[in-house]
């Protein structure tokens, strides 16, 4: 798919990641729908995009609320006219030991709210999107593609049962949204980070993030560039549908 003039909608594109996306897609002339929680991170990056020369709009919205997904979709579709493409990007986590135990005694457990929260936006959330993305697409006439971030830890990691189990579903979902959607020129794939150098990675602790660097073969964290450019790379190659790219410095889980 050309980018120019095509619709791309991403989420949680206030910042880090989504943020990264959105210019690189805005530098190949895409017009831009950005989604997110916080209003002044998406005026910021809607002003960055438009100085790329394309038109970017802002829409504040909890990818969790199905109400407001559906309205946010239908808003985009009128504003646009067109939606050619999602990167359901917006994820959290809330980490924690799946147990706990100090002196052969549990003395914490995951919570339910905890488990909760993750399976909401990062799991329901990617799912409420891409299907009114999907349901847009295919009223209006559009072909395009839907792009899951996933995470290296979608092979399991330890302290996140909730984020792997969230970052498991969305790489399985791609696979079933290409096949499903294959008829209706539809493509659907995942990306899966290893470490990189967001908010989400930066808060983690000094002690932590430099043993995660040691881990990594490449001695590095990624940059948010590298995770968008492999979007644009998939959106912009035609035959890509049905499959994760580990995007990870060699780091494998
Ligand atoms: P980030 O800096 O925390 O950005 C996530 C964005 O999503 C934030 O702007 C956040 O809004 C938004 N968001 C959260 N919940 C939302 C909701 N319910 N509805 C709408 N927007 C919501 O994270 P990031 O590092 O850029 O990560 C982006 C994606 O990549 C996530 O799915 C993450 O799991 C994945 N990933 C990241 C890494 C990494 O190393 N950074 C590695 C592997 C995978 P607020 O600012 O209001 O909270």
């Amino acid at each position: 798919m050309e980018l120019k003039d095509k619709v791309i909608v991403v989420t949680g594109g206030g910042r880090g990641l989504g943020r990264a996306m959105a210019l690189e897609l805005a530098g190949k002339g895409a017009k831009l729908a950005l989604v997110d929680l916080n209003q002044e991170d998406l005026d910021q990056t809607v002003a960055m995009c438009a100085d790329k020369g394309v038109e970017a709009r802002s829409y504040q919205a909890d990818i969790s609320d199905e109400a407001a997904v559906e309205k946010l979709f239908g808003d985009i579709a009128t504003d646009f006219g067109a939606i050619n493409g999602l990167v359901n990007n917006a994820g959290i986590t809330r980490d924690g030991l799946f147990l706990k135990v100090k002196d052969g005694k549990v003395v914490n457990k995951m919570t339910k709210d905890q488990w909760d929260l993750v399976i909401k936006v990062n799991l329901t959330g990617t799912f409420l999107c891409a299907r009114e993305a999907a349901a847009k697409m295919i009223e209006l006439g559009c072909q395009g593609c839907i792009i899951n971030i996933s995470s290296i830890s979608r092979a399991g990691n330890m302290g996140q049962t909730n984020y792997t189990a969230t970052k498991a579903g969305v790489a399985a979902m791609a696979v079933t949204w290409a096949k499903e959607l294959a008829r209706y020129g539809i493509r659907a794939a995942a990306v899966a980070p290893g470490f990189i150098g967001t908010e989400m990675v930066m808060s983690m602790k000094p002690e932590a993030l430099e043993k995660v660097e040691a881990m990594i073969p490449a001695k590095r964290l990624g940059k948010p560039e590298e995770i968008a450019k492999t979007v644009a790379f998939i959106f912009e190659n035609d035959y890509i549908s049905g499959r994760c790219f580990e995007v990870d410095g060699a780091l494998r889980l």
